[in-house]
């Protein structure tokens, strides 16, 4: 009898999955569910669709024929509310079983709501999914006023493409600069102005105390966002990006170790040896960047090995990269804080033209670099990382 597979989730990390599964074993009955009515799509290039809403169609990774020709039956629309481990089988809302031989929970993100008062106004938005891009479209009209809440990743691409559409886009962050992750003061100023000349509008330090309404009813539509230091940002619309949640909930309920995600080995094997975990809901090993190429890899391997392979996924740390607001930024390794060796620092910086440029030397070795304005230099220092300054790659 051929091996079951089912794979639970079918953003990058469950396709990767089941397409590598069906490399490992051409006999294996592959079995792909997701809560989402759309084929797999590009979930990274979702923002496109907000400038452009004719772009929703070309953001389909594949084809239907492309699962029918491999084999991979892929159910859409169905959500899987348990996992029983004795038995071997999953059970969906709408009453239906699945047993399985091996499973893999590929179940990502979800976008965090938080539990702020007027968030269930009519007009506030989330972005994580095709059918939000579809909503908030709906209503985004050019001359509307979106506030973004969260400067992130996500946030700062949404008000890029929100502006490109003809709306003004503001964005309310937390800290009191952008990319404090990231950057350090020099850089996030240099990135700030250039995506000043974009037109995006930055509130710094804005912590948010209430979404309000046209009207004092809890279902009015939204009006605006009243920050704790009382100034109030008028809105038509609100996006929510204040970052996301591991949906680790049915693993955990099937007893499943969870940290704040499902916790995997290299082999992005569970406790139980027949689950698997890959992408932004697993932990392999303490390892979690919510990135498309980790999710992607984590997948093959766990696909793999749910086949009967033998992968390892390799815990690389990849560079933060982000191209948006008329800029970029590639940041990787240390940014020159305290450490055991002094650091000594290379800077260049041409505000003008909007670039900065920061090369991280301890013990004569360099260790970390920080680019805004021009990446350009991106792989070559990827590969300088470890080696002795003027030593060749
Ligand atoms: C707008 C946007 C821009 C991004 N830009 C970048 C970028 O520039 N670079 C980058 O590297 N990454 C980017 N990302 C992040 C990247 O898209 C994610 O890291 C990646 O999609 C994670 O893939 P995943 O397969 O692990 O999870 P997800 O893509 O979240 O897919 C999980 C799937 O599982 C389904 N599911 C969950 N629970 C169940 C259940 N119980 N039953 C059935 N189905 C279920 C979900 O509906 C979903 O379809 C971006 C993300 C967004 C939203």
């Amino acid at each position: 009898m051929s091996t079951k597979i089912v794979i639970i989730g079918s953003g990058i990390a469950g396709i990767s999955a089941a397409e590598a599964a069906r490399q490992q074993n051409l006999r294996a009955e592959i079995v792909l569910i997701s809560e989402e009515n759309d084929l797999p799509y590009y979930r990274l290039r979702l923002c496109e669709a907000i400038a452009d809403p004719k772009a929703l169609d070309a953001l389909t990774i594949e084809t239907q024929a492309h699962y029918d020709a491999l084999n991979i039956s892929v159910k859409l629309g169905q959500t899987v509310k348990a996992i029983d481990r004795l038995g071997k089988k999953i059970s969906l809302t709408d009453g239906h079983e699945e047993a399985y031989d091996r499973l893999v929970l590929a179940t990502g993100s979800s976008s965090f709501v938080p539990p702020l008062e007027g968030v269930q106004r009519p007009g506030v938005k989330t972005l994580w999914t095709l059918e939000n891009v579809r909503q908030l479209t709906a209503e985004l009209k050019p001359g509307h006023q979106v506030v973004v809440i969260g400067g992130g990743l996500l946030g700062l691409l949404a008000a890029d493409h929100i502006q490109q559409r003809g709306a003004e886009a503001t964005v309310l962050e937390l800290s009191s600069r952008l990319l404090a992750n990231q950057l350090d003061a020099v850089g996030s100023a240099i990135f700030q102005a250039s995506a000043e000349k974009r037109g995006i509008h930055f509130a710094l330090g804005a912590e948010t105390a209430e979404i309000v309404g046209q009207y004092d009813e809890p279902h009015a539509p939204v009006a605006g966002v009243r920050l704790k230091d009382g100034r109030l940002i008028e809105a038509d619309l609100v996006l929510l990006s204040i970052g996301v949640r591991a949906n680790s909930q049915l693993a955990a309920a099937a007893g499943l170790p969870i940290t704040r995600r499902i916790v995997t080995d290299l082999q992005m094997r569970t406790i139980d040896p027949d689950i698997f975990a890959a992408g932004d809901a697993a932990e392999p090993d303490e390892y979690w960047f919510g990135l498309w190429p980790v999710a992607m890899d984590q997948g093959r391997v766990a696909g793999t090995n749910a086949a009967g392979g033998d992968a390892i996924f390799a815990k690389n740390i990849p560079p933060y990269f982000i191209q948006t607001l008329g800029t970029e930024v590639a940041v990787q390794g240390d940014k020159g804080g305290p450490g055991e060796f002094e650091a000594d620092i290379d800077v260049e910086q041409d505000p003008m033209r909007g670039t900065y440029r920061k090369l991280v030397y301890r013990g004569g070795v360099l260790c970390g670099f920080m680019l805004v304005g021009d990446t350009s230099e991106m792989l070559t220092l990827q590969k300088k990382i470890g080696k002795r300054r003027g030593e060749s790659v």
